[in-house]
């Protein structure tokens, strides 16, 4: 199992999806969503538009989901 994301930057649009091939359970997923780094930035691999001004901004335009 892998965490996936997508991304739908509020910026510019895109849509960008990607596969990650770590091993995952609900635990790290759960973490994850919970405490969302805001210091170092997150940004959208198309235009660069930071997506994690805030906490909430960023979970609005991740999402995340545990796949195969
Ligand atoms: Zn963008």
């Amino acid at each position: 199992m892998g965490l996936n994301y997508a991304i739908d930057c509020r910026a510019c649009g895109a849509h960008t999806e990607y596969r990650t091939t770590i091993n995952a359970s609900e635990v790290v997923y759960t973490r994850l969503v919970e405490h969302v780094d805001t210091e170092c930035a997150i940004r959208c691999p198309v235009c660069r538009a930071r997506l994690n001004k805030s906490e909430a901004e960023f979970l609005d335009q991740v999402s995340i989901t545990i796949g195969e």
